[in-house]
């Protein structure tokens, strides 16, 4: 038995132990055992994580566009020298599968690296000419010490997605990742001393949400939070933050529907799509689409074709190639998403396939594994549609045209994604304008252009991320007006 790997924070430059020296146990989902330790650190760790970003972030502020870009670039050469590694990491911290961690979560978290490097060199100016009176013109600048929290599901893909573009707009950072999944986090905090950032630009610090995260969004000197995570914590961070006047940005959770038409074109490689938008990363993705609403006049024949694909999904070891499900991401979340089915059958929701925890044999025994669950007959008010689930689990709801399926679609107090599927243009363009979801793919699932702006209305979030948005958000503008005469 190997002794279990233990993180430390990154703070100032270096590797730090937690102050008070205690840790947090980290599971590997898919043997239900400790694997490695993280920082259970406290206000002492917060505090000298601010500090040092403070004291770095006039020299990084000053520091230009295109050297911040260098840097962000290094740190993304060296995460695809050890994408491998990470990706290894990543399955094993989140019970994802490796294939999926290889081909997604790290080449994204390098993707995000170099994207904002990119998006900061070329950022336009802003100028406005007053007639000849004067000239106007907008002075973006970083806000100082800013904070990014993220959560579990898809770990260093969306750590970077916060860190790469509050870095590269010119501020100092304090990072805290979930305290379930902070592996990569801290190995990417190793990556940056190698890459060579100065003291104090990154600061990582671990730990539970209430202790750290909270001391995070209270601390005087931090200007701004981007947070990803459930709908309870950004609510809890909006409270914090109000009386201090922060600037927030939420991404938060969804109850996604994918909204399938009678004459969508339902060829292998869309139903295929359809069944990922509902599983993929065992559904513990916010984008993932939980409800299926399905044109009554083909309900039937769809939902045969559908079963058969959801039924041929293999749960397995997360390193096995042939797993296109690995393990919920711990003991406690793998209750909740158990309980959650146990409430659908008690509301009158009849299982079609799925329904169970999953035994994988050898090594994997004693891991938290789900089967691909569908469920029918709820209303759309019933608990089971209306809260997220966060796991492996949809929902079949029949609807007769394209109003009903608006009303159902939008009747949550989310908003996050909605996919349509149909081949009718005119229909695709005014249902996707009456969807109140903050994204709309059409004929399509997770097709993502990082220029483009990302994020969710309702409960589901404030504030947008990707591309200019997130320069913008990073960044304080002022209006210099200059006189001619
Ligand atoms: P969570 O809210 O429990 O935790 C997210 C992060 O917030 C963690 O780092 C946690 O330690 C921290 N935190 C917890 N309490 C805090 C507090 N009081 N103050 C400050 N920080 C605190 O979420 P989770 O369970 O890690 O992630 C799953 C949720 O994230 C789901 O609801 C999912 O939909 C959502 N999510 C949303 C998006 C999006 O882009 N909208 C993306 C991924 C996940």
């Amino acid at each position: 038995m190997t002794a279990p790997l233990t993180l430390a924070n990154l703070i100032d430059g270096r590797q730090q132990e937690p102050r008070a020296g205690r840790y947090l146990d980290v599971f590997e989902p898919a043997i239900g055992a400790v694997f490695a330790r993280c920082p259970d650190s406290d206000a002492a760790d917060v505090d000298a994580a601010v500090a040092a970003a403070q004291r770095a972030a006039p020299d990084w502020a000053a520091t230009p566009a295109e050297q911040r870009a260098q840097l962000l670039n290094r740190l993304a050469d060296l995460v695809e020298r050890d994408l491998d590694d990470l990706a290894r990491l990543e399955s094993r911290d989140s019970g994802k599968p490796v294939q999926l961690a290889r081909s997604l979560d790290i080449p994204r978290a390098v993707a995000n690296l170099r994207f904002f490097a990119a998006a900061i060199t070329q950022w336009p100016g802003e100028a406005h000419p007053m007639d000849g009176r004067a000239i106007n013109y907008t002075l973006r600048q970083p806000l100082g010490v800013v904070a990014c929290i993220s959560p579990w599901n898809l770990p260093l893909y969306l750590f970077t997605w916060k860190i790469a573009p509050a870095l590269a707009a010119g501020n100092a950072v304090v990072a805290k990742p979930s305290e379930v999944t902070p592996c990569t986090a801290a190995r990417l905090g190793e990556l940056a001393i190698e890459a060579g950032f100065p003291s104090g630009v990154l600061n990582i610090v671990h730990g539970n949400g209430p202790q750290v995260g909270q001391a995070l969004v209270e601390h005087a000197q931090v200007k701004a939070i981007s947070f990803t995570g459930s709908t309870k914590t950004g609510a809890a961070i909006a409270a914090a933050a109000a009386p201090k006047f922060k600037k927030l940005s939420l991404e938060m959770g969804g109850k996604n529907p994918a909204i399938v038409f009678a004459d969508a074109d339902l060829s292998d490689a869309n139903l295929d799509t359809i069944v990922r938008s509902g599983f993929a990363n065992q559904g513990e993705i916010c984008l993932c689409g939980s409800r299926l609403l399905v044109e009554r006049s083909i309900y039937d024949d769809f939902k045969e074709c559908y079963l058969e694909r959801v039924r041929a999904l293999r749960v397995g070891d997360p390193n096995a190639a042939a797993s296109d499900l690995g393990a919920l991401v711990s003991k406690a979340h793998f209750d909740k998403v158990t309980a959650c089915i146990e409430r659908a059958r008690t509301d009158g929701g009849h299982v079609l396939c799925g329904g169970d925890a999953v035994r994988v044999d050898g090594r994997c025994a004693d891991g938290w594994f789900v089967a691909p669950t569908v469920i029918e007959g709820l209303p759309n008010d019933s608990v089971t549609n209306q809260e997220e689930i966060f796991g492996p689990v949809v929902t079949l709801i029949p609807f007769d045209g394209e109003d009903e399926a608006i009303a159902i679609a939008n009747g949550t107090g989310y908003g996050l994604a909605a996919s349509l599927w149909t081949s009718n243009l005119d229909r695709a363009h005014r249902v996707a304008a009456k969807l109140e979801f903050g994204i709309a793919w059409i004929n399509c699932w997770l097709l993502r252009d990082l220029r483009t702006p990302f994020g969710g209305v309702k409960n589901s979030g404030v504030g947008r991320e990707g591309g200019v948005e997130a320069l913008r958000f990073f960044t304080e503008p002022k209006n210099i007006c200059i006189r001619l005469s």
